[in-house]
């Protein structure tokens, strides 16, 4: 039998996660990556979570012709078996699927895609071993390449983006960035800024 989702928490209404539609939110347990600007650093420990997935698919129930998608994103979705029984669930009750991933599980992230209808991807640094200075994990640039590669033989909707503090991604890293993703026949990623909510790095909060 397939484990349940482990959520850690959950989120009824977005106006932001799913381009142009009004989503829920489910925040999956769990991420391998430590990096340093997390803003949701009690979500990367693998433990059981706080909130049963039969509690949200009642909350969908009821939600039915008001929200429009449910987004699944962490934590690091892909890391979680009971990630693909989660989505058909949620394709039953009519809703699009939304997926945040940073690429960390190709495999399982390739699995999955005949079964979401947009991805945000994100893209933390060129894809060498600059990236390993921000996820504090060897050889992180190695699975996103993979992943960068399965969502677009998917043919699913995608966005990539970036998140920019200044101490850890320089202009130089951007323009590297982007054209690692140009030389891979991608669009440019969406930088996005650096927010200190949830972060505990004193050092990047405190940078000036
Ligand atoms: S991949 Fe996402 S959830 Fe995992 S540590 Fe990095 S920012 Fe946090």
């Amino acid at each position: 039998m397939t484990p349940a989702l482990r959520i850690g928490g959950f989120v009824g209404f977005s106006t932001v996660d799913y381009p142009g539609l009004l989503a829920a939110v489910v925040f999956c347990q769990g991420c391998p990556w430590r990096c340093r600007y997390c803003h949701n650093p009690h979500l990367q420990t693998f433990h059981e979570g706080n909130l049963a997935w039969s509690e949200v698919l009642t909350f969908l129930r009821e939600r039915t012709g008001l929200l429009e998608a449910v987004v699944f994103s962490g934590g690091e979705p892909t890391a979680q078996a009971g990630l693909d029984e989660a989505m058909r669930d949620v394709r039953a009750l009519g809703y699009r699927v939304g997926l945040h991933t940073a690429g960390i599980h190709p495999v399982p992230l390739a699995r999955v895609l005949p079964l979401v209808d947009w991805v945000g991807l994100d893209v933390k640094a060129p894809l060498d071993a600059r990236m390993d200075a921000i996820t504090r994990r060897p050889a992180s640039a190695r699975p996103v390449r993979l992943a960068l590669d399965a969502v677009r033989a998917a043919r699913v909707p995608f966005e990539l983006r970036t998140t920019v503090h200044p101490a850890l991604l320089g202009p130089a890293d951007r323009d590297d960035l982007q054209f690692d993703l140009h030389r891979l026949g991608l669009p440019a990623s969406r930088w996005q800024p650096f927010r200190p909510q949830g972060c505990e790095d004193p050092e990047l909060i405190g940078y000036s």
